[in-house]
């Protein structure tokens, strides 16, 4: 059968990018949702088999509406990942990964009722190697899903569990705009980030932040946690400096981790008034409405 004149298109629009030679297309009975873990079940089963696309790379299989949508996520999820592992220090992916394209906010919507999860998510990574979200329009929304989750995904790789959650997060944010406004710039678009400012008195005191292990249920608690954990993060890569920002990654990750505290006074000679002001300045910075740069 002669394929659509459009999967030539791509994979020559793709094979001028990166590595995409690597990405195939395949039929989506042969991609096997049996071997998809739990939730991706779920994302899948909202649709017929048929009406799924699966694009395959070393490191992801992608599962979306259309192959369009499917190559372009596969090819932008080994282009991010590259870049972030190398940003964060961390070996490449082994494991290949699966991605659930979603195709529209309503389809998101009818999974995390069914899946049960919490109605605000935009997109979640499942800790088996699992990464689902739906796609937007354009850069409209939270372009950043897909490399937040990245984050996500390369750090659970690298340190298992043993990730601080408010560093998990705050990485996520940072890391994740920071990649989808420097793609978004190489084709000429300045996006505009809006983060909300949360009032003064639900700000957490530093060592209430370092010491949260699971997210709260309730929105706008979990919306104080992301702001601050990306403004401490923020912070911090800018003291300590980027061409370090993967030691002291690693520093506070793994089995044998230290606490933020131990690395700022032992290998930044941070005092009791250094932590104080950092304190204080993490929740400034997090009451400020409006962009980040
Ligand atoms: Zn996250």
């Amino acid at each position: 059968m002669r394929p659509p004149p459009w999967t030539l298109a791509l994979f020559l629009a793709v094979a001028t990018s990166a590595r995409a030679g690597d990405i195939r297309i395949l039929p989506a009975e042969e991609a096997g949702r049996a071997e998809a873990s739990g939730l991706a079940r779920e994302a899948l089963d909202l649709r017929p088999a048929r009406r799924w696309a699966v694009a395959e790379s070393p490191r992801f299989r992608v599962w979306a509406a259309d192959v369009p949508a499917a190559v372009r996520t596969v090819a932008r999820a080994e282009r991010w990942s590259a870049t972030l592992s190398g940003t964060l220090g961390l070996p490449g992916l082994e494991d290949r990964a699966t991605v659930v394209v979603l195709p529209d906010a309503d389809a998101w919507a009818r999974f995390l009722a069914r899946a049960g999860l919490r109605e605000d998510s935009v997109a979640l990574h499942s800790g088996r190697g699992t990464i689902l979200l739906y796609e937007a329009d354009g850069w409209d929304g939270h372009p950043d899903r897909l490399p937040h989750e990245l984050v996500h995904h390369l750090l659970r790789q690298a340190f298992g569990r043993d990730v601080p959650l408010w560093l998990d997060e705050g990485l996520a944010g940072l890391l994740g705009w920071e990649t989808v406004r420097r793609e978004a710039e190489a084709q000429g678009i300045r996006l505009v980030r809006r983060l909300a400012a949360p009032e003064p008195d639900r700000l957490l005191p530093l060592n209430a932040l370092l010491s949260v292990r699971t997210l709260d249920e309730r929105p706008e608690s979990a919306m104080v946690f992301y702001r601050q954990s990306e403004e401490l993060v923020r912070r911090l890569d800018r003291r300590i400096g980027r061409d370090r920002l993967a030691q002291w990654v690693a520093a506070l990750c793994g089995p044998d981790a230290i606490s933020l505290e131990t690395l700022l006074r032992r290998d930044h000679g941070y005092k009791d008034q250094d932590l104080m002001i950092l304190d204080e300045a993490v929740r400034a910075l997090s009451r400020t409405p409006g962009d980040v740069d």
